[in-house]
Formats: C-alpha cells, sequence, structure tokens
C-alpha cells in the first residue's frame, strides 16, 4: 500500500469523474489534496467531503479556470500556500467532437488551452519545488487520444498526443534530478480508454439515440467500437494506478504512457 502521509497533491477537475477518484485513492494514502475545478462548482462541498471522509488529513477545494493563464498562476500561488505540492495530476479536461470542417475555432482554442497548454503551466510552477525538495510525482491524465486517433476529435486528439509528448521531455529533463533516496522525480500519463464520467455523456447519448434511446445499448456500441475488453474503464482503476505511480516502487518510472483502454490501442 502506497504511504503519501506528508505529501500534498493537486489534482485538477477533481470535483467529479477520474479526477474525484484519483484524489480519493491519494487520500485514501494519506495525501493532503488540493482539489480543483471551476470556480463556484457547486459540486466543491460535496467533493472536500468525499476525500476528507476517505482519509485525507486536510482538503481544500480551489477554484480557477485552466483556460486562462493568469488564473493558473493565481490557483498555484494559493495551492503552494494550502502545501508545497509534491504530487501534481494534470486532469481537468474536456471534449467537443465534430469533424474538421466543421469544428469551430474557438472549440480548438478552448481544447488546446485546458487539456494541453495548462499542463504545461502547472508543470513549469511545481517542477523547481520538486527538485528542490527531492521528490516529486506528475501524472498527466492523457487519454488513449495520445497514442491513436478518432474521427471527429481533432483538437482533443491534437491535445492528447501533445500532452503525451511535453510529458516525454519534462520526463527527461527531471530523470536524473531530485534524490534518489527520497524517491526521485517522475513524470508519466495515464491513457484512459472509455470510462463512465460526464466527459463523455454527450457521446454515449448520441450512440444510445441511434440504439432507439437505449443507453445500455448506447454505451455497448461504443464500446464494440474501440474497446476490445468490451468493459468501462472504471474511475477507481484509474486512482489505484496513479497512487502506485506515487509510490516508492514506481521511481523509474518515467516518461511512460500507461493505457487504461481493455486492449484498445493493442489493435
Ligand atoms: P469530467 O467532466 O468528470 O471531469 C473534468 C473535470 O475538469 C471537471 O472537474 C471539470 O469541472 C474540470 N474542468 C473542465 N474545464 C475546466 C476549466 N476550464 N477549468 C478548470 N476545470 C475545468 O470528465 P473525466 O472523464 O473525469 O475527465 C478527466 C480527464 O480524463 C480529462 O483530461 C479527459 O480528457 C480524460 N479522459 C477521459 C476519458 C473518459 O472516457 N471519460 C477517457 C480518456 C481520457
Amino acid at each position: 500500500m502506497t504511504n503519501l502521509t506528508g505529501k500534498t497533491a493537486l489534482v485538477t477537475g477533481s470535483t467529479s469523474g477520474i479526477g474525484l477518484a484519483v484524489a480519493a485513492e491519494l487520500a485514501k494514502a494519506g495525501a493532503r489534496i488540493a482539489l480543483h475545478s471551476l470556480p463556484g462548482d457547486e459540486n466543491a462541498d460535496r467533493a472536500v467531503a468525499e476525500i476528507m471522509a476517505a482519509g485525507a488529513p486536510d482538503a481544500q477545494f480551489f477554484g480557477a479556470d485552466v483556460s486562462d493563464v493568469g488564473a493558473i498562476q493565481t490557483l498555484m500561488t494559493q495551492v503552494e500556500a494550502f502545501g508545497p505540492v509534491d504530487i501534481l495530476v494534470n486532469n481537468a479536461g474536456v471534449q467537443f467532437t465534430a469533424g474538421i470542417t466543421d469544428m469551430p475555432e474557438e472549440r480548438w482554442d478552448w481544447i488546446i488551452a485546458i487539456n494541453l497548454s495548462a499542463c504545461f503551466h502547472t508543470m513549469k510552477a511545481v517542477l523547481p519545488g520538486m527538485e528542490k525538495r527531492g521528490f516529486g510525482r506528475v501524472i498527466n491524465i492523457a487519454s488513449v487520444h495520445g497514442l491513436v486517433a478518432s474521427k471527429e476529435k481533432v483538437p482533443y486528439v491534437a491535445a492528447k498526443h501533445g500532452l503525451v509528448g511535453m510529458s516525454k521531455v519534462v520526463a527527461l529533463e527531471y530523470a536524473n534530478k531530485g534524490d534518489a533516496a527520497k524517491g526521485a522525480i517522475t513524470v508519466n500519463c495515464i491513457g484512459p480508454g472509455w470510462t463512465e464520467t460526464p466527459l463523455i455523456e454527450d457521446q454515449i447519448r448520441a450512440a444510445a439515440d441511434k440504439a432507439g434511446g437505449d443507453r445500455e445499448k448506447g454505451v455497448a456500441a461504443l464500446l464494440s467500437e474501440k474497446q476490445p475488453s468490451e468493459r468501462l474503464t472504471r474511475t477507481a482503476d484509474l486512482g489505484a494506478l496513479a497512487a502506485f505511480l506515487c509510490s516508492d516502487a514506481a521511481q523509474n518510472i518515467t516518461g511512460v504512457t500507461i493505457p487504461v483502454d481493455g486492449g484498445w490501442t493493442a489493435q
């Protein structure tokens, strides 16, 4: 069992879905948790209560729109005052699907800003402190779409491929930094396949509509197209993997993307 007592984790986009499950696993391992989402997120209080109940010694919510660089800088200053960030999980993400000629320019900018550029700014802010303290874990929640493509997802696939590439660069730059005895610094991505969260709700609904309004049939259709296991990834599966990547046993895993995709990217 990973022991993260004394460590502080910032998990972006952590009031729902994958981010909340990752925060819960890090809390179970004893980390203090900085929860984050858009300002005024109605799920914030419930998420803080859930994370405290999971075992976090302390948890606080920070609101910031990560499509805005100035807001990210303010966020990072506020979180550093809560606790120096030992674990950064870049999880906040958005989706919009359309073919390239129907893709609005503002959707391109929005997805690139949140799913890619925000991760550059947060990593840049926390890595010097991680180096000074000798320990750091960066986990970027990419996607199978960081490794392979699907139609009608041009900004999402571009952002996630960018995130995988950026993570490799940063992993190399920090590979021999930090302090080996303290656990050193690693930078990795997790690549989920279909995982039932609010992010894929529109896609489930569209598939359900095609299947005569039957939601289960819609989910089954999405899975059968791409995910050979025909099972959804569970948010808790991703939380458990994130906790492992924070452990001492993972001290020499860096620069990789681990798919959790039921065989999607093996095809
Ligand atoms: P979700 O919608 O439950 O979570 C997204 C989180 O990001 C929410 O807390 C939301 O408030 C936050 N967020 C969105 N825009 C923001 C902004 N501008 N500023 C601050 N916070 C913002 O969805 P999820 O599926 O849990 O997504 C989490 C991550 O997992 C995303 O990066 C997504 O691309 C990735 N992912 C999801 C799936 C899937 O099937 N659900 C598959 C692969 C990758």
